[in-house]
């Protein structure tokens, strides 16, 4: 292939004046100019590197041609342009709090106090009552002191921020002690190790992998000790030959020490959860336990969005409130809005059908064997096509770093697909307008329907029926 060909490809002005052309004569321009000279280089590039590529003959190719392949790269890409990355999809992996699909649906009351606050202006720093300057943080404080018992809070940009905020103001450049069985990595980036690392504070670590006792904090204590942390291990459990202290014993010691006591529980559930023989404890039940600050992620098992909560002691919670990094972690006031509406649902007493990550957890098995009868009722057509359709048992986690040993049995429908194989399959229903994410098991496609919306169920219904269709034509 010789450089002649690749100089047959029209110039970029010459391709921009035949598209602004077909604008003025039909449809109008919906990208900006700067845009689509943009997506005109890559179109470009694209019919370059193809012609580079292709052993067969190109000498023959006409200018005219190739202008059409790089228009219909172009427009491509022009639709892609307006299309959202960041969209809503059916969640059918009946994982609750799926951490790659966005944790925490909202409540209804969350997105209308979202939708409020994004709309116009809002009292996000202002005080209605004495017509000046407010504080960001006094809309949820209250609320949150009186769902968790504690002193006081403070709500930041996610628990991340709220562990590092926490770490820094009570730490810095003091020892803090945890258990060798604690030194958590949440999915990502986020190790308990390197967070008390940039917080300033020194790590040290006491006790082995699987046991720890109160001893091994005693003998670690030290005249520049600034505290003890607690890590939920939210993702795993050491079980068999393993023990820790008891968290009482724990706090009392730092009590006696005048060490402070923090627990990062993670999921940070306002009610204890008793599912079987797995208890998990309240942030009020930490509070009981002795702890002096607590925190949590907003949108785990409280099911609001993104946001860390930091609750415990007046005068911690205050401490925290002076840090100069506080400014970087601050939450938005759309999460703010989020937590603030979450709140208010608790505060009803009736979080459990308000709040969607409670309803979905809550649905027992008789509610979630209908919800699936429904959905194989509406998919004759496929049956009449000879794919396999029954109602299945299934299990999950609740995810999200929540509740790592517990398992929730749930109903999904499955469905044996003829005339298209199963990856085909999945990859077109991650394709469509709303994507799908379903369960994927040899030779069949599971739904599990305890996270699918019952209005999304026509839509799901209608493109299962098209996948059916358009394959065994
Ligand atoms: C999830 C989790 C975090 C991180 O919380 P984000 O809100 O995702 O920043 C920190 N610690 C524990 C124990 C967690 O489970």
């Amino acid at each position: 292939m010789n450089n002649e060909v690749l100089r047959r490809i029209p110039s970029i002005e010459q391709l921009v004046m035949v598209i602004t052309k077909k604008y003025c004569e039909g449809e109008e321009q919906k990208i900006a100019q700067e845009v689509l000279v943009q997506l005109l280089r890559r179109a470009t590039q694209k019919v370059r590197q193809r012609l580079q590529s292709d052993l067969l003959g190109t000498e023959n190719i006409r200018e005219a041609d190739l202008q059409n392949e790089v228009l219909a790269q172009f427009y491509v890409e022009e639709k892609k342009i307006l299309e959202p990355n960041l969209k809503k999809i059916i969640n059918a992996t009946g994982i609750v709090l799926h951490t790659n699909l966005g944790r925490s649906p909202i409540s209804a009351r969350a997105q209308k106090m979202v939708k409020n606050v994004m709309e116009g202006y809002s009292t996000l720093e202002y005080d209605l009552k004495e017509g000046r300057r407010g504080e960001r943080y006094s809309h949820v404080e209250q609320r949150l002191i009186d769902l968790t018992g504690a002193e006081a809070a403070l709500a930041v940009n996610n628990n991340a921020a709220a562990v590092l905020l926490t770490l820094t103001g009570i730490a810095r450049g003091k020892e803090v002690i945890i258990s060798r069985g604690e030194l958590v990595e949440i999915g990502g980036s986020f190790r308990i190790p390197d967070v008390i690392r940039q917080s300033g504070a020194i790590l040290v670590e006491v006790g082995t992998t699987n046991k720890t006792h109160l001893d091994d904090f005693v003998s670690a204590i030290t005249n520049n000790t600034a505290a003890i942390l607690k890590v939920h291990t939210s993702n795993y459990e050491i079980v068999g030959f393993a023990s820790q202290p008891e968290v009482e014993a724990v706090c009392r010691l730092a009590r006696e020490k005048n060490l402070v006591s923090i627990n990062d529980v993670g999921s940070g559930s306002l009610e204890t959860i008793v599912k079987g023989s797995h208890v998990e404890p309240s942030v009020r039940d930490c509070f009981r336990a002795g702890f002096d600050v607590v925190t949590f992620s907003g949108d785990k098992l409280l099911g609001a969005g993104q946001a860390g909560i930091i609750v415990g002691k007046k005068k911690y919670v205050d401490l925290l409130k002076r840090e100069s990094l506080l400014r970087a972690l601050r939450i938005d006031k759309l999460s703010l809005a989020a937590l603030e509406g979450t709140l208010i649902d608790y505060a009803t007493g009736m979080s459990g059908q308000l709040i969607p990550v409670w309803a979905m957890m809550n649905l027992e098995e008789s509610a979630l064997v209908k919800k699936a009868e429904a959905l194989v009722a509406k998919l004759t057509q496929l049956t009449k096509r000879g794919w396999g359709v029954k109602v299945i048992k299934t299990s999950s986690l609740a995810g999200g770093g929540s509740l790592p040993t517990v398992e929730f049995n749930g109903i999904g429908v499955e469905l044996a697909p003829v005339g298209v194989t199963v990856s085909v399959a999945v990859k077109k229903l991650r394709s469509l307008a709303v994507p799908v994410i379903c369960l994927v098991r040899e030779n069949a496609l599971v739904f599990d329907v305890r996270c699918v919306f019952n209005d999304d169920i026509d839509y799901l219904v209608a493109e299962l029926v098209q996948l059916a269709g358009v394959e065994t034509r």
